[in-house]
């Protein structure tokens, strides 16, 4: 449609970043563009609410700029899943790997009831690894994991079927 159109022309291919022969889908100008990242926040925000979120978790560091905001326009409280070293107080740590050795990230032992249903909000879904482990670190702190919302799927490095176990048939939108 209308949205997603405009949503994808202002998302713009940037080659050999950050290795050679990697094309990097940079989400800056979208972000520049109140007309566009506006609506991204509401569409983001009406999946939230769609599936009953009580609570909207952020990856480090682009995942932030999009959850706050979405988190409020559903109003929904927001949570941090922080790379490692960061969170202040008893963490939880999630070690993940990636195309070249490891990555790790945390989340704060207190972030939720036990139980609350939590929308995990991202950029893009490119392997799935780094939301694989931000459902781990959900689980393991006691939350229900309600979906995974994110502006851009790259089907082809097939991270939707990498998710399906930790997604346990909770709903992957993407624009
Ligand atoms: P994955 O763990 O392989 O799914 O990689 C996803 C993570 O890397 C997300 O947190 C993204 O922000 C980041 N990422 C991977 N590829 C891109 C890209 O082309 N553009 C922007 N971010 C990307």
């Amino acid at each position: 449609d209308k949205l997603r159109a405009l949503l994808l022309e202002r998302i713009t291919d940037v080659f050999d970043h950050p290795n050679p022969g990697v094309v990097f889908k940079d989400i800056a100008p979208l972000l520049a563009d109140p007309d566009a990242f506006g609506p991204l926040v509401d569409v983001l925000a009406r999946f939230c609410t769609a599936v009953g979120a009580d609570k909207v978790a952020g990856l480090e560091a682009r995942g932030f700029i999009l959850a706050a905001p979405v988190a409020l326009r559903a109003g929904l409280g927001f949570v941090p899943i922080r790379k490692a070293g960061k969170l202040p107080g008893p963490t939880l740590t999630q070690r993940y790997d990636l195309e070249y050795g490891s990555a790790e990230v945390e989340i704060q032992r207190s972030a939720f009831a036990p139980g609350e249903r939590v929308v995990v909000v991202d950029d893009v879904l490119a392997t799935g690894g780094t939301v694989d482990a931000a459902l781990g670190l959900l689980r393991r702190a006691g939350a229900d994991v309600a979906g995974v919302a994110v502006l851009l799927e790259l089907g082809f490095l097939a991270g939707r079927s990498r998710l399906a176990t930790a997604l346990g048939g909770a709903p992957l939108g993407a624009v």
